[in-house]
């Protein structure tokens, strides 16, 4: 296999970002495939995120004129870039963070959806018309273009998550500063090339600030989170980093939309097909290493059924190919950096101090990749739904815990502080029914005979409690980049006022 760093190198340059741009700054970027080093980029200041925001809001005052069709035409043409460089963009996802090339390539067709779902959006910006209690009165609602969006996002979809963010805030007819995360900016240097290529196929009529990328620490992040001309925050990552942001941007009366952590669960029950349950357990616990914020993380399994799914899963656990994720055989690839895999041993040490029995979980391959950290991934049999089960660890580890009835099954489930995904493998429509009702799974995710992960863009994504209760993607996600005004239209020759209030001189 090439040497990551002349891969990234040469795949940068096809997608139109400059060697220079690469080359002498502080933020050293990593590929997690062997450690070695990708990049030394130059960060921004607080000084530049200033200038950013403020160029953004210059290009938000034009954009929001231009009409919503028209707007949905950029983004379509982004669509198309992206399209001609789906393989660049997804090998270079490979690289930087780390998945298998499937999984890469599948996050950049995640963007080409995202993309195509918002150039039909920009037809469908609609708003309800009201009756209204007064003779000769029309009441309607309108959506306005909202302002300058912040989008902060995590490492482990370096270019899917700006994109949900992106395509409709574009169509919206808002501007966007994007902090992506510090371990994965080369991807967004990347995207913002594809934008650019995009941007200047449109022509004058999309202005100068429209995107803008902002490389840096945790500081860049809290600059935009600061910045009152900031509209809506939109912010991706640990449940820790929402904590501090959330409390920032409410303090000026700005909007938040958090995508935070999840501790996402499967329940497995007495009438499942278990060849279902194990081929979507696995994929969802043991794929993209466990990093995706739906993976599953906890397997709640009828007591009758226990034994042997826990022994199929670890069956197919043991068969689970490891190794660098380009290689086309590959279904595990690397922990992001050498914080993840000691994150990871320090839950596997507390879960077994709680008595829990751990299978896997080891280091993998260190002897090949000294400065990488591969695991095999962790099955975690569980006397009960500890304070280590409870907490997020992002990493491969699934946690079991079996249960008798069914009620208890949700009552275990529910009792996490995340609220992400959810899914329940099971053939008896009462109890599928009642995972789903309101009496069920407590996410924003709630899934029958699939994982957890995976979820295609049509439908809204987020998640409750700790995760933060922010929705984007499909469904109506596209209000959060909106302002909505509500009219009252008089074409009457007398002024009625509403709740037969008199008022005449
Ligand atoms: P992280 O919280 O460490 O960092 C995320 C981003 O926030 C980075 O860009 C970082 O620089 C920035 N940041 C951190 N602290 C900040 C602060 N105080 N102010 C402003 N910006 C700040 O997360 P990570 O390790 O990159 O990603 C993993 C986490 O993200 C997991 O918890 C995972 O569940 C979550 N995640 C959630 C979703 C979702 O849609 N719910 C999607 C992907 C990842």
């Amino acid at each position: 296999m090439t040497a990551p760093a002349t891969q990234t190198h040469s795949l940068l340059e096809r997608l139109g970002v400059p060697a220079e741009a690469l080359r002498g700054g502080p933020l050293a970027v990593r590929s997690p495939i062997d450690g070695s080093a990708l990049a030394q980029l130059p960060v921004h200041t607080a000084d530049d995120v200033s200038r950013m925001v403020g160029e953004a809001q210059s290009a938000f005052l034009a954009w929001r004129s231009v009409p919503a069709p028209r707007r949905g035409e950029l983004i379509r043409l982004l669509g198309e870039e992206l399209r001609a460089e789906k393989e660049a963009l997804g090998a270079l996802v490979s690289l930087e963070a780390g998945k298998i090339l499937t999984e890469g390539l599948g996050e950049v067709q995640e963007m080409i959806d995202i993309c195509d779902f918002a150039v039909g959006l920009s037809r469908q910006l609609h708003g309800l018309t009201i009756a209204s209690e007064r003779p000769g009165h029309r009441m309607m609602e309108s959506w306005h273009p909202l302002g300058v969006v912040g989008v902060i996002s995590a490492f482990n979809f370096p270019a899917a998550v700006w994109s949900w963010n992106f395509a409709l805030a574009i169509v919206c007819g808002d501007a966007v500063v994007w902090k992506p995360s510090e371990k994965t900016p080369l991807t967004a240097l990347a995207c913002q090339a594809l934008f650019e290529r995009a941007a200047r196929r449109f022509g004058a009529q999309a202005p100068a600030g429209l995107s803008c990328v902002a490389i840096g620490l945790r500081d860049i992040g809290e600059a935009i989170v600061d910045d009152a001309r900031v509209a809506l925050l939109s912010a991706t990552g640990s449940t820790r980093m929402g904590r501090e942001v959330g409390p920032r941007v409410a303090q000026r009366f700005g909007r938040c939309l958090l995508e935070l952590g999840g501790n996402n669960a499967v329940v497995v029950t007495p009438s499942a097909d278990l060849d279902l349950a194990v081929r979507g357990i696995l994929f969802a616990a043991a794929g993209t290493a466990g990093q995706r914020c739906t993976t599953t993380r906890r397997l709640i399994v009828h007591e009758s059924v226990r034994e042997t799914l826990v022994a199929r899963l670890r069956k197919a656990y043991e068969k689970l190919p490891i190794g660098d994720p380009r290689e086309p055989g590959t279904l595990v690839g690397p922990l992001i950096d050498r914080a993840a895999f000691e994150a990871m041993q320090s839950a596997l040490g507390a879960a077994a101090q709680e008595g829990g029995k751990v299978h896997g979980g080891e280091r993998a391959l260190a002897e090949a990749w000294p400065d990488a950290y591969y695991v095999r991934p962790a099955i975690v049999e569980m006397p009960s739904q500890t304070a280590t089960v409870r907490h997020e660890t992002f990493a491969p580890i699934l946690y079991v815990m079996g249960y008798e009835r069914f009620e208890d099954a949700i009552a275990m489930h529910n009792d996490v502080p995340q609220g992400l995904s959810s899914a329940v493998f099971g053939n008896d429509l009462r109890e599928t029914e009642q995972f789903l009702s309101a009496a069920g799974s407590d996410c924003g995710i709630a899934n029958v005979n699939i994982g957890t992960s995976g979820a295609e863009i049509g439908g809204a994504f987020g998640g409750e409690k700790e995760t933060g209760g922010g929705r984007e993607s499909g469904s109506d996600a596209w209000r959060n980049y909106m302002r909505r005004a509500t009219n009252t239209i008089n074409y009457s020759r007398s002024l009625p006022l509403a709740q037969g209030v008199r008022f005449d001189v």
